[in-house]
């Protein structure tokens, strides 16, 4: 139990960007999501480039951060809505290139779907650029065979975060 009396849930939140300096964006935004009161960055992965995969620009730059939170999930989806607006986030049309995507992908054991939120994240085991980082700091929350099928996807490991 945390000092809030809320129990604290494991979460694993996906970052991407790609436009501007999608790098740095994803590292202000790591560093904007352990600044979220009752949300704690755990760890989180190297960075990765990889090609879009339904959406339109330039290669985009991902990674997979666990946090520790006493948040329940629709707040801390709200903190991470928060943190993409200020990142200066718009949405001209669906996966429209955008500054920074932030992703409730796992929260706890919980399975969720409200019109909001659906939890674990419905695309996330079709996508490498999660499911890469994801194995690289928690591989017991990647299925066995998930990996391998989505190999064909490139996914290029850049420098740690
Ligand atoms: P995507 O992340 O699939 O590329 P968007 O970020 O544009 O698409 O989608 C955001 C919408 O998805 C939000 O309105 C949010 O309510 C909804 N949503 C549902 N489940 C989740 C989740 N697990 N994580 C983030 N957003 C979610
Ligand atoms: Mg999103």
């Amino acid at each position: 139990m945390a000092a809030s009396g809320r129990p604290e849930v494991r979460a694993f939140v996906g970052l991407g960007a790609n436009l501007g300096d999608a790098a740095q964006t994803l590292r202000s935004a790591l560093d904007s999501l352990g600044r979220v009161a009752g949300v704690r960055l755990y760890r989180s992965s190297s960075l990765y480039r990889t090609s879009p995969v339904g959406a339109s620009g330039p290669d985009f730059v991902n990674a997979v951060a666990e946090v520790v939170t006493t948040l329940t999930a629709p707040a801390l989806l709200s903190a991470l809505q928060a943190i993409e607006s200020a990142a200066g986030r718009e949405r001209p049309y669906r996966n429209a290139p955008r500054t920074l995507d932030l992703d409730l992908l796992l929260y706890g054991s919980a399975r969720i779907d409200s019109a909001h939120l659906t939890v674990p994240h419905p695309r996330m085991h079709e996508r490498a650029f999660v499911l890469v980082p994801l194995a690289e700091i928690a591989p017991e929350r990647v299925p066995g065979d998930a990996l391998a099928r989505v190999q064909a996807q490139a996914v290029e490991r850049l420098d740690p975060t």
